[in-house]
């Protein structure tokens, strides 16, 4: 059996729809196939390789670590190295409220972390997050999502969470002082990037520090650079109590973390009541590469050049078929009105060298999220090869 056909009889398929592209090797902004395919990668794992695959610090970092110890013992027993330098780093980028690090595994595991801290800490029991949220996988983050098609399968999930709108002022009257804590997304990725704006944003703290509820933010896909800031909610002048990051944390490699100030984190400690526990969280070879990638972040000064490089996105992807761009930073959206319509240019970019594709909840619309290190030369050939997917689709 070939490669393909022993992903689609041994791995567990996870869409209708798999791309099935063979990847031998990734680089920069490319991928390369095994018989001489090269792609530009336009969607950069969904939001992980934002200094581009295979940095050669990332590698190095990795490297380094290697020669050194792999894992040791649940998260937060021993002093390692990698995970003090990256809970410095990490709250150096963030103001000073936000002084103390849970480093986990996932986006999932930070979420669910930051809901049990957010219980524990308030004493309530009720949350609220957004309609057509995405914030992951697990029973709890799932039941934190907003997208009702993909959690009636799994019912009962955690009782008490109820939906707001995102971005709709109205709706944060529904926080009051039940509400242990609303989480939602500083921007709407999956709903196929949503932005509101800052008038809802200084709302909706303010909702919050009246009825003492904890404001989370998911900026496990925001965050890391990706919306023209370090940190999403840098755009509208508030400060999250709990923030949770993943994804471009990592530089390729898989880590996490939920973020709050000392009170907040401290009622972890408390004994006998378990906080949170986690066997890998935090591995030392991924907090290396996080903190190689925090330091790439600032050193290449990639988020300064994100405008930039959206605008010029925007500039080029002009055709009759494209209804619209939504985006913030390279959290990009081309809208095509149809999935049916958009399916075959996706292919068809594909064949063309171009990877894209659409939205865990909006399948009308292209995903663009390029690695934050592209060029303008490659954002001309990526978009003109979009454009011609799109005429010869
Ligand atoms: N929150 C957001 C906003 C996400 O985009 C994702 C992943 N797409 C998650 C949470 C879940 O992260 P993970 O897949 O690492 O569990």
């Amino acid at each position: 059996m070939n490669n393909r056909q022993l992903f689609l009889s041994h791995l567990a398929q996870t869409t209708d729809f798999p791309l099935l592209i063979e990847v031998e090797k990734a680089e920069g902004i490319h991928l390369f196939g095994p018989n001489g395919e090269k792609y530009i990668d336009l969607i950069s794992g969904i939001g992980v390789s934002n200094v581009g695959h295979r940095h050669p610090k990332v590698l190095a970092a990795i490297q380094s670590q290697l020669d050194k110890y792999l894992h040791l013992m649940v998260y937060g027993e021993y002093v390692q190295t990698p995970q003090t330098q990256l809970a410095k780093a990490l709250c150096d980028t963030l103001p000073d409220s936000l002084d103390n690090v849970y480093l986990v595994n996932s986006g999932s595991e930070a979420v669910e972390g930051a809901l049990k801290l957010a219980k524990r800490f308030t004493g309530r029991r009720e949350m609220i997050s957004c309609v057509n949220a995405y914030h992951g996988s697990s029973h709890g983050s799932l039941s934190a999502g907003g997208n009702e098609l993909f959690k009636r399968a799994y019912r009962p999930l955690l009782p008490g969470i109820s939906h707001i709108h995102y971005g709709h002022l109205a709706d944060l009257e529904k926080i009051n002082r039940q509400t242990a804590a609303v989480i939602l997304e500083t921007i709407q990725g999956e709903a196929g990037i949503r932005v509101a704006d800052r008038e809802y944003f200084q709302a909706l703290r303010r909702r919050c520090d009246e009825t003492g509820t904890l404001l989370i933010l998911d900026e496990i896909q925001a965050g890391f650079g990706r919306t023209g800031k370090f940190w999403a909610f840098e755009h509208f002048d508030i400060v999250p109590d709990i923030l949770l990051c993943a994804k471009g944390m990592g530089g390729g490699m898989p880590i996490g973390a939920f973020i709050a100030n000392k009170e907040v984190m401290g009622v972890f400690k408390n004994n006998p009541l378990l906080g949170h526990i986690t066997t890998f969280g935090g591995h030392p070879v991924s907090a290396a590469a996080s903190l190689a990638t925090v330091q790439i972040l600032q050193e290449e000064q990639l988020i300064s050049q994100v405008e930039a490089k959206a605008a010029l996105f925007k500039s080029l992807l002009v055709h009759p078929k494209i209804k619209g761009i939504r985006n913030k930073g390279l959290m990009m959206a081309v809208e095509f009105g149809s999935f049916e319509v958009l399916k075959p240019i996706i292919d068809r970019a594909i064949e063309l060298g171009v990877i894209t594709d659409w939205f865990l909840f909006c399948d009308d619309s292209m995903r663009i999220a390029p690695p934050l290190i592209i060029t303008e030369e490659q954002i001309h050939d990526a978009c003109q090869a979009i454009l011609r997917a799109i005429d010869e689709a």
